[in-house]
């Protein structure tokens, strides 16, 4: 089979990969039906953060199972399936807690963007969609397996609910995630912080009721302005740089939260800032796995539109 490899900063080649095997009996072998770049890609893809080999890529995927290994109960071949970036067993203290992206067995699922995939641990890091899904429904379905569930998960770690005032850190779809999330939770005022048009207008259509321009001091004077003075009771941090973890901190009420989801590159914090700004700081790689049932339901029964953060398909070669 062909699959992406990248190679170096900027150097992505489809070639001749070899195809994935039952390796552990805990194994599922799954045929793609759709995958997807992520944010997370883009710092390798950059030459931001280093590689040490040619590395497949892809961790985004759904699509029905050709295989099972021998003590895979409850998934089957035939099943169309969505799982997530980690492998998680759902069984260790961890996943019983919620971070099935802690989970003592887990493994990094990679290689996505190629005809067929070994996802570990079946059983637990899989979830089976109530059939196959139509076409037009596949961008959603496929948004559930990382960028809708980090987004769902900044917003519950920011402790989003229909009191809060939320804002909204990037653009990018993770961000956009994170309106929609920050909406279904019930927010009634939920500010996107964007500069982009096109990103503005999608982060109105999911439920923002404000966008703000402004960044740094002048952004945060900006959501002081909108919240009375006191500033945002959740913030969803959705980028990983240093300046939008201080946007982020910054744009926090005392006693408010910040969810943090972009994977963090050269973020540095002090201390003593921190300290006294009394924000309560939750993020990590998100628990997709933990939100899949639920998400997958809200697109089967077309209660949201996630996929429509995706604006190009092309065909895998
Ligand atoms: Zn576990």
């Amino acid at each position: 089979m062909r699959g992406t490899v990248l190679y170096g900063p900027r150097d992505i080649r489809f070639e001749e990969r070899a195809e994935p095997k039952i390796m552990n009996p805990t194994d599922a072998i799954i045929r793609m039906a759709a995958t997807c770049v992520c944010g997370s890609d883009l710092w390798p893809y950059r030459g931001i953060q280093a590689i040490a080999q040619p590395t497949p890529m892809g961790h985004e995927y759904c699509g029905i199972v050709e295989e099972v290994g021998s003590v895979v109960k409850s998934i089957k071949p035939g099943q169309f399936v969505i799982g997530s970036f980690f492998a998680s067993d759902n069984t260790c203290p961890h996943c019983h807690a919620g971070y099935q992206t802690s989970c003592q067995h887990k493994e990094f699922v990679g290689g996505a963007q190629a005809p067929l995939l070994r996802v570990p641990l079946a059983d637990g890091t899989l979830v089976a969609a109530p059939g196959v899904p139509p076409d037009d429904l596949l961008p959603s379905i496929l948004a559930c397996s990382d960028v809708l569930g980090t987004g769902w998960f900044a917003a519950a770690a920011a402790n989003v609910n229909p009191d809060a005032t939320v804002v909204v850190v990037g653009d990018g779809a993770v961000g956009l995630m994170g309106v929609l999330s920050a909406k279904q939770m019930g927010a009634g005022r939920i500010v996107a912080m964007s500069r982009h048009p096109t990103r503005q207008k999608l982060a109105l259509e999911f439920g923002a009721t404000h966008i703000v321009t402004e960044r740094g001091d002048e952004g945060v004077d900006r959501i002081k302005q909108l919240s009375n003075g006191v500033g945002a009771d959740s913030v969803l941090e959705c980028v990983g740089t240093e300046e939008s973890m201080m946007q982020a901190i910054h744009c926090t009420r005392p006693g408010g939260s910040v969810g943090y989801v972009g994977v963090p590159h050269g973020v540095e914090l002090d201390g003593q800032e921190l300290f006294y700004t009394h924000v309560h700081l939750h993020g990590g790689p998100a628990p997709v796995r933990q939100y899949l049932p639920k998400l997958i339901n809200l697109v089967w029964e077309r209660k949201i539109n996630p996929g429509k953060v995706f604006d190009l398909t092309l065909p895998l070669d």
